[in-house]
Parts: C-alpha cells; sequence; structure tokens
C-alpha cells in the first residue's frame, strides 16, 4: 500500500482505510462507555454536524464513539472516525450545544485534512533521518519506516500529534460555522473553551495538548459570533425550532 514516495502515500483512501483499522482495534482496546443516552446524544450530535460538513466531505463513513475516559478530549481520525472521552461529557454537564461546538471543532479537523497535513510532516522528516541512515542503499526504507514506527501511524493518526496552531484557529473558525449550520448555539464554543481554561489552571487538560490553545481563542471565537448567531437563527428557524435567545 505504502510503495511509492510522497503524497501518494497519504493517500485520503489509504488514511482513511489505516484510521479505519486503528478505529477498530482502538474500540476493542479501549473500554467503550456503557452510557447508552451519551453514547446516542454524541452520534446525533455528529451526524447533524457531518450532515452539514458533508458537502466539504462527500462520502465519508462517519463513526462517532463514546469511550469511558475521565479526562475530557475529543480526537477525529481520517475517513470520519470521531472519538469522545466521557470526561468531556462530565465537562459539558448536559449541554448539547457545547458537546456540538467540540465536535464541530473536530469535524473541522478532519474536513481539512489537517491529520493528513501534519503526518505528511512527520513523515518528512521521519523519512529525512532514513536517508541520512540505510534509504540510499536500500528502497524499502520507506516500508522499514512505516513497519518500525518511526512514521508512527499507530498512535499519531488522531492523537498524539498536536495539531498546529494554525490548524487549530482553522478549526475553531470553520468548526464555529459548521455548529451553528447545524443548528447549534455557536456561543457554546465561548462557554466551553471558558470551562476548559479554567480547567488549566488546575491540570493541564488532555484536550489542549492535541489542540493547542492558538492564542486568543476565546476573542476569535467572539469576533466570529455575530455571523455565527445569524447562520445559527437562520438554521433553528429553518428547523421549525425557536433559537435560543
Ligand atoms: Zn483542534
Amino acid at each position: 500500500m505504502f510503495s511509492g514516495c510522497g503524497t501518494a502515500m497519504l493517500s485520503d483512501e489509504s488514511l482513511a482505510k489505516r484510521s479505519k483499522k486503528q478505529f477498530s482495534q482502538m474500540k476493542k482496546s479501549e473500554q467503550i462507555s456503557n452510557n447508552q443516552s451519551h453514547q446516542t446524544m454524541i452520534n446525533r450530535i455528529g451526524r447533524r454536524i457531518a450532515g452539514v460538513a458533508q458537502v466539504d466531505l462527500p462520502g465519508t463513513d462517519w463513526e462517532f464513539v463514546l469511550f469511558e475516559k475521565s479526562e475530557p478530549n475529543a480526537f477525529a481520525m481520517p475517513g470520519g472516525k470521531v472519538g469522545v472521552n466521557s470526561g468531556l461529557l462530565t465537562l459539558a454537564n448536559g449541554n448539547e450545544d457545547e458537546v456540538a461546538a467540540v465536535l464541530g471543532h473536530e469535524i473541522a479537523h478532519v474536513a481539512f485534512r489537517h491529520s493528513n497535513k501534519r503526518m505528511s510532516q512527520a513523515m518528512g522528516i521521519a523519512l529525512g533521518g532514513v536517508i541520512l541512515n540505510t534509504a540510499m542503499r536500500n528502497k524499502s526504507g520507506t516500508d522499514r519506516v512505516l513497519a518500525t514506527g518511526a512514521y508512527g501511524v499507530g498512535t499519531t493518526l488522531g492523537m498524539a500529534l498536536p495539531f498546529s496552531r494554525s490548524q487549530e484557529r482553522e478549526a475553531d473558525h470553520r468548526g464555529l460555522y459548521y455548529s451553528a449550520m447545524a443548528g447549534y448555539d455557536p456561543r457554546a464554543a465561548i462557554s466551553f473553551w471558558e470551562k476548559m481554561e479554567s480547567r488549566k489552571k488546575r491540570k493541564m487538560p488532555e484536550f489542549l495538548s492535541t489542540h493547542p490553545n492558538p492564542g486568543n481563542r476565546i476573542d476569535f471565537l467572539r469576533s466570529n459570533m455575530d455571523r455565527a448567531l445569524a447562520i445559527y437563527r437562520n438554521a433553528k428557524l429553518a428547523r421549525g425550532e425557536v433559537p435560543n435567545p
């Protein structure tokens, strides 16, 4: 599958295939939450937002799974595999708009193919090392990198490599509009990040280790809020529902 070099190695198709495989392994090795109503909730919210994002990612096989983990974290893998920790729902405390803010953010990472991009980067670095060592005399060096895990596809697909700050900004921006278009109150993004910030003062939350703060995140969300609110209100009315005041 990874016999070539360059971009073909990181084609959307092969990455989606690999992450699908890894996600199903995770579902076996990690504890899945047995809170059925929370699982149903993230599935419902996730699918509603994915429906809006579908125009950017046609044909994606979305899957939303709730893992039993206390750290408030969420991740998204290429191909539309999204994991949410139960601790994140604890932090959101029943506020579906806040859950939607997180899922909008994660789905935006997928839509922008951010994992693919940071993996390409990591791979470039890994291959650089290989070229210095062995690849000059052996073309299968690429395979060795993949096999030995220097490429780290197993763990870096969704989690280990933090997104860059500019990727975080992109995900904040588009995620805000995705959730608003799906009829979720975009102001929840602010209340959610405020909760994260206050948690950070006590302990570095895992979410921020993989989704670094791009700086002035809340200010940035505020500066987009008028437009997002207008979109949200229209979306709610179109759904025959009453928007929050
Ligand atoms: Zn992020």
